[in-house]
């Protein structure tokens, strides 16, 4: 056997292709597909550029605040949960938003990076106590003490710190594909399959990607919140924070990059096999998502947080600042939830016994 002789595979089903002399083609017997050398040439110039996933961000260099700026400033350390915040100098005492203690210690400002963008509250405290209360009633099996619980009025305005990523987004996927179809006449009935490779190339570009830069935040909770519309967002000024607390970033961009590059490739991934319609069976073979000079900025978004202590637990709340979206776990009653069992029990034996009878058993 020539070893010389390069075997090949089907591009749509993965057989090997054989070599038809008379028309210089290669085909397959399995799917049938026939595919001429300038084609075979397409695909392996396809696969070469679907080489690897590269990100590469710039180095992000942190800017301090203005001398001027920090004197309007005082830092607000939680000796309960170790938090670190900034408010204005003359904020009276406050309630730690990550933990809700209220023995917040006031100290020297120092060591916050000056944030490049802000988006400012839209929603004042009222009306964030409004959103929650309405989130409560759809909570089922609420317990009727917690939502007359006093607490909800601790609620506090915080600036929680995001990393915002922008890049030019370059990607290469490639799907394997069938399309079926099924007919008859007065003898048989026929089905069809034809076997297909998609090859999508192109570029997207993404503006200010969210992740956020707290480990105090919990990621989940702050997923969940967005979206955020980040058209609202302005350039940083201390005159956003008068009346607000500011959290300030203990993750790195650099230590960010992983979940922003997982969000780039989950999003384009998506956007690129969107594109791939009208088939019976799509499958991906291979996604290679690549992206250079990714700008990244240091923002702030608006979340009003509480913590509800109830029955020995703690019950965190966040609400999106710009948007009242609420989110956080509800207690669930235990009396009610006895009573449900007993209406879910009760129905379905209502049911049996319907269906019982219905059959003339009883
Ligand atoms: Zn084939
Ligand atoms: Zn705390």
């Amino acid at each position: 056997m020539d070893e010389n002789i390069k075997s090949y595979k089907c591009p749509c089903c993965g057989s090997q292709l054989v070599f038809d002399a008379a028309s210089g083609n290669l085909s397959c017997n399995s799917c049938k597909n026939v595919f001429s050398a300038e084609t075979m040439q397409q695909l392996g110039e396809a696969d070469a550029s679907a080489l690897q996933s590269k990100y590469d961000w710039e180095n992000y260099t942190p800017r301090d605040f203005g001398e001027a700026e920090s004197r309007d400033f005082s830092g607000y350390a939680c000796p309960s949960c170790g938090a670190e915040v900034i408010g204005d100098n003359n904020m009276a005492a406050t309630i730690c938003p990550y933990c809700g203690n209220t023995q917040i210690v006031k100290k020297q400002f120092e060591g916050a990076l000056r944030p490049d963008l802000i988006i400012p509250f839209k929603i004042t405290k009222q009306q964030a106590i409004e959103h929650f209360e309405a989130a409560c009633k759809k909570a089922p099996l609420l317990p009727k003490e917690f939502k007359n619980s006093k607490k909800i009025d601790e609620m506090t305005g915080i600036y929680v710190p995001f990393w915002l990523f922008d890049c030019r987004c370059r990607a290469n996927m490639q799907f394997s594909a069938e399309r079926v179809s099924r007919w008859s006449d007065s003898r048989y009935d026929y089905t069809k399959t034809d076997f297909y490779r998609i090859i999508r190339n192109g570029t997207i570009d993404f503006e200010k990607i969210p992740v956020d830069g707290s480990v105090k935040a919990d990621d989940a909770y702050m997923d969940a919140l967005e979206p955020f519309d980040y058209t609202a967002a302005v350039d940083f000024d201390t005159s956003y924070i008068s009346g607000f607390l500011a959290d300030r970033y203990d993750v790195s961009s650099k230590d960010s990059e992983p979940r922003a590059n997982e969000r780039v490739k989950r999003s384009t991934e998506k956007a690129f096999a969107d594109t791939v319609l009208g088939y019976s069976i799509v499958n991906p073979i291979s996604s290679a998502v690549s992206f250079s000079n990714g700008k990244i900025r240091y923002g702030l978004l608006p979340v009003w947080m509480m913590n509800i202590k109830y029955n020995g637990a703690v019950y965190k709340y966040a609400i999106n600042g710009q948007t009242g979206k609420t989110v956080g776990k509800y207690p669930i009653c235990k009396k009610k939830r006895a009573l449900w069992f007993f209406g879910v029990f009760a129905a379905s034996f209502a049911v049996c016994f319907a269906v019982a009878k219905l059959f003339g058993l009883l």
